[in-house]
């Protein structure tokens, strides 16, 4: 079979460009050349990310960031935010680190209100929390803004934000959010080829990992500190990762950040669009639907239409085209299209006239 177009959520599609990107011939990690490649894409990161913090570069993937956040900060015990594959997992990251930890576990396909989490920080029991701001496995977008006006009331908790399937494709002002870490892979919303992590840190957060005995090596936040300074990392980096987010960067800013975020909001309501066109329902709660993937009911909820999901999967595959059959436990009870990355109205038009002609073929 020859290669099948990309419309999971994540691994995404990689250009051809970024490609090219990613073969620039290597230099040395310790090399002024370094210097000036980190010191190139860390002012895009910033503008792009809302801060005037230093953006860390982490070659893994998104897990070894998202361990390396609760070992770096929790102290005395975590409340984990479950509503989803991805979010309830990060429970099971604690307890296999040792870490004291909590679920605050919601319905899947329900969002994460703040008030629910204020009913748990109420208590004074933790010093941390974890949230996936878009939870890939339903679809479904928490309501960030709103959880993070918490952290006002709550200034000495750390809000750790898993933000994999969302950065670059809405806005997110770290700054203005007031969170102490944000992160992110490379495989998704950002389109590069995965292996690769991005993320901010709070000032309240280092002094918090600066009083954290076992916050380990690999994703020690101070050396994360320590190393940025000086456009540095602290192991050697995947550089062609680096090289072809810069290229994907110059992208993003040429395009404009507002048309970005705009594409996706228009790419998104065509899938919707599509699924309530064949009587489909979406599988998160009105209101939280993700913009950069749809998961679409397939008789998780009871109600709307059924199809077969493996037919309908290979009726695609017939076409040149991977589409998702749903994560975890509603794997064939819902499936999940993405517009993620460089997805445009025509890319998503051509995925939904195949998903029309699939659908006829199902009968
Ligand atoms: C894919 C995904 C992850 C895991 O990323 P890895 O790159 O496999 O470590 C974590 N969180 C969310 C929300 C995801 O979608």
């Amino acid at each position: 079979m020859g290669h099948l177009k990309l419309h999971i959520p994540g691994p995404v599609e990689v250009s051809e460009k970024t490609w090219k990107a990613m073969a620039t011939p290597m230099i040395g990690h310790r090399s002024e050349n370094f210097q000036d490649l980190y010191s190139k894409v860390q002012p895009q990161l910033q503008e792009l990310l809302g801060t005037e913090r230093l953006v860390y570069l982490s070659t893994s993937s998104a897990w070894g960031i998202m361990e390396g956040a609760i070992r770096n900060l929790v102290n005395e015990k975590l409340l984990c935010c479950m509503c989803g594959a991805f979010s309830d997992k990060w429970l099971d990251v604690a307890n296999r680190c040792g870490i004291k930890a909590e679920g605050l576990q919601v319905e899947w396909g329900s969002p994460i209100l703040p008030k629910k989490i204020d009913e748990k920080l109420d208590s004074g029991n933790f010093d941390a929390i974890t949230l996936v701001h878009n939870e890939t496995s339903t679809g479904l977008m928490n309501p960030l803004e709103d959880i993070s006006k918490l952290k006002e009331k709550y200034p000495d908790v750390m809000f750790i934000v898993d933000s994999v399937t969302s950065m670059t494709a809405v806005p997110l002002h770290f700054d203005k959010l007031g969170i102490d870490v944000l992160l992110a892979g490379t495989q998704k919303a950002w389109a590069l080829p995965p292996g690769f992590g991005i993320f901010v840190v709070s000032a309240k957060a280092l002094e918090r990992a600066a009083k954290t005995e076992t916050r380990g090596y690999y994703f020690d936040f101070l050396e994360f500190q320590k190393n940025a300074e000086k456009n540095m990392t602290p192991s050697t980096p995947s550089i062609p990762h680096i090289n072809a987010m810069s290229s994907k960067l110059d992208e993003f800013f040429s395009e404009g950040l507002d048309n970005r975020f705009a594409r996706h909001q228009k790419t998104n309501k065509m899938t919707r669009e599509w699924a309530s066109k064949h009587g489909f329902t979406l599988f998160p709660d009105a209101g939280y639907e993700s913009i950069s993937l749809t998961c679409v009911n397939n008789g998780a909820k009871k109600e709307g239409r059924i199809v077969d999901v493996p037919r309908l999967q290979n009726l695609m595959k017939e076409k040149g085209i991977l589409i998702d059959g749903g994560y975890g436990k509603i794997k064939g009870l819902a499936f999940r299209l993405s517009n993620m990355g460089d997805e445009t109205e025509e890319t998503i038009g051509d995925l939904i006239t195949k998903l029309d002609d699939s659908m006829k073929e199902l009968g």
